[in-house]
């Protein structure tokens, strides 16, 4: 088989810089301002012609992604397949980076590029809002990860408006022992509150315009996390690696996400590096990797 025959996509990881969680609709998510800013931690999708829809997953928590329909890649391919009217004969390979269940959005990453490289693949012409549409049906963090970049996420995530970004930022993720099931981190947020009272979520004009400036001081200051405490909750030792990212010197720690991958803002690649090696060094994390965003969202990179 020629290389001609096969696409690969490569796709960014993400973290939410805010994430601020509304009360429980009745649909049983729940409304958001959930700021994403994707960042150079990617995942590889290959996509070949095969005789029948197969996945297959390399790297270090491979074991962990499920090969079967419920992979969010193959479910993509089945979706775009039924809307052109075509059956999905491919072989997904995904190539894992992005740290698995660790909300960095890795599962909603492999949805997005299976998407663009089974459309690159059949030639289907599917346009920006269509791939958009079959997203958002995939995951509440599907479009993101096509789109890429920045940008902000109402409703449940879903409602995309891109944001401006002035500059890099610098981040360390620190990558923990296992996942934490996004379900379960929102009913334990929902517990925590009990019956107070839970304002709209709204994005903070201090951190849209640190984005926009690209000042990393003022978005440390500013950056907001309304699953941390649910996420530490769950996972006690979270607090652990927190506290170490911070007097390492980071300029903002947070849980990313619904966790438990922890993220830390820092100055410059060089901080980098050294808040890097000071996480492993206290031994609060399984990995730490270091990565710039904002990041371009799923594209091709061969084929
Ligand atoms: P998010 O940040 O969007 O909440 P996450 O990063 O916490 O997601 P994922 O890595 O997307 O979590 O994995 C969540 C679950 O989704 C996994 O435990 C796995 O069972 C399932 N899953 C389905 N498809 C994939 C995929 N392609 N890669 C990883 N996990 C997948």
């Amino acid at each position: 088989m020629s290389a001609s025959d096969s696409v690969t996509v490569r796709v960014p990881a993400k973290v939410n810089v805010q994430l601020a969680v509304g009360g429980p609709r009745p649909d049983g998510f729940h409304d958001l301002a959930n700021v994403f800013l994707a960042v150079g931690l990617y995942d590889e999708v290959t996509v070949t012609p095969a005789d029948e829809l197969r996945i297959t997953v390399s790297g270090p928590d491979a074991h962990q992604v499920p090969t079967d329909r419920t992979n969010l890649a193959a479910r993509a391919a089945l979706a775009l397949a039924e809307r052109h009217g075509r059956e999905a004969r491919v072989h997904l390979h995904i190539a894992k980076d992005i740290p698995v269940a660790g909300g960095m959005a890795g599962g909603s990453a492999d949805g997005a590029a299976a998407l663009v490289g089974c459309d690159a693949l059949w030639g289907t012409g599917a346009s920006r809002e269509e791939l958009l549409e079959i997203c958002a049906e995939l995951g509440s963090d599907v479009p993101f990860s096509l789109i890429g970049g920045a940008a902000l996420g109402r409703g449940r995530g879903e409602l995309l408006t891109p944001l401006e970004v002035g500059g890099a930022f610098h981040w360390v993720f620190a990558v923990a022992d296992g996942g934490l099931s996004t379900p379960a981190v929102y009913r334990e947020c929902d517990r925590l509150r009990g019956d107070a009272p839970v304002p709209d979520p709204e994005p903070s004009p201090a951190l849209l315009e640190a984005l926009r400036t690209g000042d990393a001081a003022a978005l440390a200051a500013a950056v907001d996390n309304d699953l941390q405490a649910a996420a530490v909750s769950l996972r006690p030792s979270l607090a652990e690696t927190l506290r170490a990212g911070t007097e390492a010197g980071a300029l903002a720690s947070l849980v990313s996400g619904s966790g438990p991958t922890c993220a830390f803002l820092v100055k410059d690649g060089q901080d980098a590096e050294a808040v890097a090696a000071a996480l492993l060094a206290s031994g609060s994390c399984r990995a730490a990797r270091v990565a710039t965003g904002p990041a371009e969202g799923a594209r091709l990179v061969a084929g």
